[in-house]
């Protein structure tokens, strides 16, 4: 078989750069860091993911992205892979002939997990729309905050664990998204 890449650096930094360029795009809060750590989880679900390898990349940039406060979309990443790959629009988070989405399989969620710090309220918030029973907390005080991309307040009155600096922070969600970002406010 021909492989795209004569070898396997050169392989690995081809996702590598990828990554940074996607994350250059859509991450706001530690770019650099939660670039690193997106590559990281790819590098432990390409084992087994039922993802093409590109694909998983923008998976990763979307989980990674979302627990760490920054307000990462399925259809800005569908933006950001047109201005990459000349028009081709790439769905995080989707699955491929109804596959089973590897970000909830035990082996999907234990790898997350790792990335996360054990964190499981952090992978809800990530994974649950796509789980049968989703249930977000939206609960809070309606904040003077508003959600850029819905054009609506956020509830503020919720923390989260930033894994960044290993503190818990407030938070605002978005009710409209059920995204969050940090309280910087409220800190
Ligand atoms: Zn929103």
């Amino acid at each position: 078989m021909m492989s795209k890449w004569e070898t396997y650096d050169d392989f690995m930094y081809e996702h590598l750069s990828l990554t940074h360029d996607i994350c250059k795009r859509c991450i706001t809060v530690n770019q650099e860091a939660v670039s690193n750590l997106a590559f990281d989880l790819w590098n432990h679900a390409k084992e087994f993911a039922t993802r093409s390898h590109t694909t998983l990349v923008f998976d990763c940039c979307y989980i990674v992205g979302n627990a760490t406060g920054n307000k990462v979309s399925v259809p800005l990443l569908q933006n950001i892979s047109a201005d990459v790959f000349d028009g081709r629009r790439i769905k995080a988070m989707a699955t491929y002939e109804n596959k089973d989405r590897w970000f909830l399989s035990p082996k999907g969620k234990e790898v997350i997990m790792h990335i996360l710090q054990g964190n499981e309220t952090l992978y809800h918030d990530v994974v649950s729309r796509w789980m049968d029973d989703e249930s977000i907390d939206i609960t809070g005080e309606v904040s003077e905050h508003w959600c850029e991309p819905c054009g609506v307040r956020n509830v503020s009155g919720q923390h989260r664990l930033d894994i960044m600096d290993e503190i818990v922070k407030p938070i605002l969600m978005c009710p409209t998204c059920m995204k969050w970002e940090w309280d910087e406010q409220g800190v």
